[in-house]
């Protein structure tokens, strides 16, 4: 006997049939017909002898049209028996787009409990407690702290280090909740701001850190892509009005407050891709700018700002999904800090397809660092 759900932390999948003992069929459950359309987290659970089953995995029908499922397949389909300490990639296995879905075999053991998903899943539970274990046990490097609860309660969780007074570096990852590669980033950043390496130690004593990797929780444990609770994109931050007084998510507002009550000299925003088919080179990460330099009436932050994004440029993996930056549109949080308050950001995509938890935390590391060189550098 073999079962297929996904009501479970990040579960993504509905409408689920079992067309044969080892078929099934289900439909992604997207929030917006094109980009955000593709995550899916599933479990299968098998009570009897070893099966190799085989997944159709269909694009969300609620729209009635095709939607973004080509652009992002193929790319790299995750699994792990559920309490095993990693994903693999599902090797030999990565199905295009055909007909509007894609078909994929996936071996279970006997009596095992297996989890597929389209990324190295990020659980808000799992970083939640390995923020709260970096706190514990590293109180002389970081404390934990909150910038208040999402719409269904849940502590928007972060991890502060270095000195207060020293020029602010904060990172942020999530706005996406399915882009767990980013989020796997940030984690990675604050693990290395509260470690005892020395570089880490030289940086806790010239920066001020602030990281917080799921700023939208409930939009990861619900298995979302785009959205929070309130059906909100927390990217596109001021909706369709980019000039209102306040952001449209209950959430967003909480980060503008606490950026604002700061104001942070630098704010590094992680992102990510999916799959490779519109990229150039490996890793296919990417980056986005704003493209109106003249937003930062500053001259000395429109220099940072110049700074970080030759940074991006010339010392990040960004350009290997195009030639330029992607640029934000004027309802997003990096383009309106950088109008209103002249608050510089450096935003990068990791792309979910070449990076689990290790490259996650790697590629954001390799940033973060850059990025502070860059800072202190400009700042003296
Ligand atoms: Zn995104």
């Amino acid at each position: 006997m073999i079962k297929l759900v996904t009501d479970f932390e990040c579960g993504n999948g509905k409408n689920v049939k079992q067309l044969a003992e080892d078929r099934f069929r289900l439909e992604v459950d997207g929030d917006k017909q094109s980009g955000y359309c593709n995550y899916f987290c599933l479990d299968l659970i098998n009570e009897g002898p070893a099966a190799e089953v085989t997944i159709e995995l269909w694009e969300d029908s609620k729209w009635g049209a095709p939607t973004g499922f080509p652009a992002v397949f193929p790319t790299t389909l995750w699994f792990k028996p559920v309490g095993f300490h990693r994903y693999r990639p599902l090797r030999g296995q990565c199905p295009e787009c055909i007909d509007r879905k894609v078909t994929f075999k996936v071996p279970v053991e006997q009596n095992q409990r297996l989890r597929v998903a389209m990324t190295y899943v990020a659980p808000y539970s799992e970083v939640s407690d390995a923020l709260s274990a970096f706190a514990d046990q590293r109180p002389d490097r970081c404390e934990r702290f909150s910038v208040g609860q999402s719409v269904q309660g849940r502590e928007i969780w972060g991890l502060r280090a270095g000195t207060p007074g020293k020029p602010k570096l904060f990172c942020v990852a999530g706005q996406h909740p399915h882009e767990h590669a980013g989020v796997w980033g940030a984690l990675g950043i604050a693990d290395f701001m509260s470690s005892l390496l020395p570089e880490a130690g030289a940086l806790r004593d010239q920066l001020e850190v602030m990281v917080i990797p799921i700023a939208n929780p409930d939009g990861n444990v619900a298995g979302r892509n785009a959205f929070n609770a309130e059906g909100l994109d927390m990217y596109l931050t001021f909706g369709e009005t980019p000039d209102a007084s306040e952001p449209e998510a209950h959430e967003s507002r909480l980060l503008w407050k606490w950026v604002l009550d700061a104001m942070p000299d630098v704010w590094l925003n992680f992102h990510c891709y999916t799959g490779w088919k519109l990229n150039s080179e490996p890793p296919y990460d990417g980056w986005y700018e704003v493209e109106d330099r003249g937003l930062f009436r500053d001259p000395a932050r429109r220099r940072l700002y110049d700074a970080l994004c030759d940074t991006m440029r010339l010392e990040t993996e960004a350009l290997s999904t195009h030639e330029r930056a992607s640029i934000h549109r004027p309802t997003t949080m990096c383009h309106q800090m950088a109008k209103r308050y002249g608050i510089p950001h450096a935003f990068y995509e990791i792309n979910n397809g070449t990076a689990g938890k290790h490259a996650g935390a790697q590629r954001g590391l390799h940033v973060f660092k850059r990025v502070a060189n860059t800072l202190l550098h400009q700042m003296k």
